[in-house]
């Protein structure tokens, strides 16, 4: 069984005049320890589809199994035990403002029930991955948008997760940046063996880390291949 299997998932949001078929009839596997990639232009679904993974979107049909559980059926309490191993990270960081670094991972922590005496190590810890270890005491303001987003990284890695969810995390940075954040996730993918799925709409940014791609097209898939056929030339 693969660690993600989405069967025909389909996903509306009823408007007051029009129906959104924001992902129509889709399914996809990913497999433990795959990079996989969801690319196509914004509004094609990708996010929608990938926020089921996490329960955050719940499918309209079709049925999405993590880790072996159903999460479409699963009862509050399976449904939190999954989602704890399911690290998410966003194009805009999302990290608390009048916190500092090393008071936003350890909100993180404290949400994963992680002992609060034991906090002030694995912070350091989770900080040195991303070499942001001599940051804890500044502020979100005080840092780069890279340096941002490593927190976020930090942060989704916080209770362990065995899959990290990527919602356009390199959009808001410049190429050399994005290229910096590309590097620290493949190294925790090879290293940690994490599942990862990285949407985005920058095609060019992530051809380098992909192993799969599935590019999504008005919420559908139109094409599933390696990252090697979509980016050789024809
Ligand atoms: P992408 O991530 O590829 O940019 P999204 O999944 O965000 O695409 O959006 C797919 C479609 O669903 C778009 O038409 C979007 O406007 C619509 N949509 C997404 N979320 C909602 C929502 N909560 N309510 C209504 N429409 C939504
Ligand atoms: P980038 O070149 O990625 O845009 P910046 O110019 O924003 O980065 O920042 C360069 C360096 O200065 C970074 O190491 C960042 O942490 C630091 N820095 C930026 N703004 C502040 C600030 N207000 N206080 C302290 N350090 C800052």
């Amino acid at each position: 069984m693969s660690q993600i299997e989405i069967t025909d998932v389909s996903v509306t949001f009823d408007q007051k005049n029009r129906t959104i078929n924001a992902v129509q009839d889709v399914s996809l596997k990913i497999e433990t320890g795959e990079v996989y990639g969801i690319v196509g232009l914004s509004g094609a679904g990708k996010s929608t589809l990938v926020r089921t993974i996490n329960g955050l979107q719940k499918p309209t049909k079709g049925t999405v199994v993590v880790n072996g559980v159903d999460i479409t059926k699963a009862d509050k309490k399976a449904l939190a035990a999954s989602r704890k191993k399911i690290g998410f990270i966003f194009q805009n960081f999302n990290l608390i403002n009048n916190r500092t670094i090393g008071q936003n991972i350890a909100f993180a922590l404290t949400a994963g029930g992680y002992p609060e005496k034991k906090q002030p190590q694995k912070i350091v810890e989770l900080l040195s991955m991303v070499g942001l270890q001599d940051r804890q005491d500044n502020y979100p303001a005080q840092l780069s948008g890279g340096q941002k987003q490593r927190v976020g990284i930090a942060r989704a890695l916080a209770n362990d997760p065995d899959i990290l969810l990527c919602d356009e995390a390199t959009s808001a940075l410049d190429l050399e940046t994005a290229e910096e954040i590309i590097t620290i996730l493949k190294d925790i993918n090879e290293r940690l063996h994490i599942t990862i799925v990285f949407i985005t709409h920058q095609l060019e940014v992530a051809k380098d880390l992909f192993d799969r791609v599935a590019v999504m097209e008005n919420g559908k898939i139109v094409e599933q291949t390696t990252a090697y056929n979509l980016f050789a030339n024809p």
